[in-house]
């Protein structure tokens, strides 16, 4: 039974952070290292102010956790100070809690009932619970591999190593399928290797999931782009269903504003990915901000690590562009887990470090040297506005006035437009949606029999929670496909 009282005599609490000038200075994640008695106190202080609501809003539903996080449950056991059953029932919903408890925006916090009353402390910190339930686990094994008790005999090829595709396979192992993951890439982990900078998420946290995975039975094979390295023809073969888990990494580009052009203008990924190379070893990245004037356009996650991530590459100076008005004109909507209209602020880590954040302003075009790289960008007042016929929003000018800021790199993070094109789809005979996305039936099968799609490349670019839903319902539908029924959980539906 939960503390009814707790959120009364206790106020939530961040994390202790890293000071900022000594998390500049290297790639490690920026909350500080606490002695765990002093950490478990205060999670389990926090994990207090729960009151076990009789409708949980943060467990599931539109605006909750899609996962169905069993939340108020493993609040009260850790409030008892059960690390052990807090770390199985938590396990009974998420592979890999510790991927969401550094890395979601946490829509179940911003459900929690006590975010919604100014009065009430805020929402309770269960993405703080979530990672330190994690860490318990880890520490005393409450999260040993899992090896199935009988093998199918079926096979199952899952395309792409990133959280929906892992998510997959792991459950399709446990469940006694011989999962085999293919990642064209030469390491393992998609986004949470090369998208997700080390400062939010260390690789180590995830080649410690990887090994478990091994060690439950699941096979993978690096470097191999399927539909290339290994044909559809043999891909059929040898698999009784595959799963494509390839995300959407097309990134959404600014190829109509004058210089777009010119040298020094990258995608966001373009600079993320060296820079993960390079933290694992792969030599200086392409890309790099050292000794530059960066700016970022874009107000969202992307941007966020790109910001970080130029910062500890010892940029100049580091600007962040955002076409939304600054606070207190903007109307920030905490129950939105996402940038929904009129918008939510986050402020990350990255921004307390340097720089500095633009609002309400757009680039009209970008300004070049005689060599033909970017020294300037020429921005101008905007406004956002919503279309009231289309329902679309729309960025116009709110004056004739422009100003030149400094620029030697630009990073474009503007977000995403669905699945990069693949010979593996043309394999398979399917084409991408309006929204550049894989669509499915009901079943999450594709137009292609017993290939089944899920995570980003279903979804479009998405939280890492929906990935691991998602993963976690087509391991089901696969399951049940191939077995005939299934006794896998399926938390999402396809949309
Ligand atoms: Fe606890 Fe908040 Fe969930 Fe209610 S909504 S059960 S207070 S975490």
């Amino acid at each position: 039974m939960a503390d009814p009282k707790g959120f009364l005599r206790y106020d939530r609490a961040e994390p202790p952070k890293r000071p900022r000038h000594d998390r500049v200075r290297d790639w490690r994640e920026v909350y500080a290292d606490v002695e765990p008695e002093e950490r478990d106190d205060a999670v389990r202080t926090q994990a207090a102010r729960c009151m076990d609501c009789g409708v949980p809003f943060c467990h599931s539903g539109t605006a909750g956790c899609p996962l169905g996080n069993l939340i108020p449950e493993w609040n009260d056991l850790v409030r008892r100070g059960d690390w052990e059953r807090a770390a199985e029932r938590l396990h009974a919903t998420n592979n890999f809690p510790e991927f969401t408890g550094k890395l979601c925006p946490a829509p179940c916090e911003s459900a929690c009932v006590l975010a919604i009353s100014p009065s009430s402390g805020g929402a309770v910190s269960i993405k703080r619970v979530e990672e330190t339930i994690a860490d318990h686990a880890w520490e005393s094994g409450y999260a040993p591999p899992q090896q199935a008790a009988v093998a199918t005999g079926r096979t199952v090829a899952v395309v792409g190593s990133g959280p929906a595709g892992l998510a997959a396979a792991q459950q399709l192992t446990r469940a006694g399928h011989d999962v085999t993951v293919f990642e064209r890439d030469d390491r393992l982990g998609g986004l949470l290797r090369y998208g997700i900078p080390e400062f939010k998420m260390e690789k180590r946290v995830l080649d410690r999931r990887l090994g478990q995975l091994r060690r439950e039975g699941t096979s993978f094979v690096t470097g191999c782009e399927v539909g290339v390295d290994v044909t559809v023809g043999e891909l059929r073969e040898r698999f009784d269903a595959v799963v494509l888990a390839v995300g959407a990494l097309r990134g959404r580009d600014d190829s109509g504003t004058p210089g777009r052009d010119l040298d020094g203008v990258h995608l966001a990924m373009e600079h993320l990915v060296p820079a993960n190379r390079s933290c694992e070893g792969d030599g200086p990245p392409e890309v790099d901000a050292h000794g530059k004037h960066v700016v970022v356009i874009g107000g969202g996650d992307t941007g966020a690590d790109c910001y970080g991530t130029a910062t500890r590459q010892g940029a100049l100076s580091v600007t962040q562009l955002d076409r939304y008005p600054q606070p207190p004109e903007r109307r920030d909507d905490e129950r939105s887990p996402w940038p929904t209209w009129p918008y939510v602020l986050r402020t990350y880590p990255a921004h307390e470090e340097a720089g500095q954040r633009r609002f309400a302003v757009a680039v009209r075009r970008f300004v070049g040297d005689d060599e033909g790289h970017v020294r300037e960008i020429e921005l101008h007042p905007v406004e956002v506005r919503r279309d009231p016929e289309t329902g679309r929003r729309e960025v116009a000018a709110t004056g004739e006035e422009t100003e030149r800021i400094p620029a030697d790199l630009v990073l474009l993070a503007i977000g995403f437009e669905g699945v990069e094109p693949m010979p593996l789809l043309d394999g398979l005979g399917i084409t991408l949606s309006g929204r550049g996305t894989v669509s499915c039936g009901q079943d999450w099968q594709t137009r292609a029999p017993g290939v089944f799609v899920c995570g980003d490349a279903h979804r479009g670019a998405s939280l890492v929670v929906w990935a691991i839903a998602e993963g976690r319902s087509v391991a089901r539908a696969v399951d049940e496909h191939l077995m005939g029924t299934s006794d896998l959980p399926a938390p999402v539906h396809p949309t």
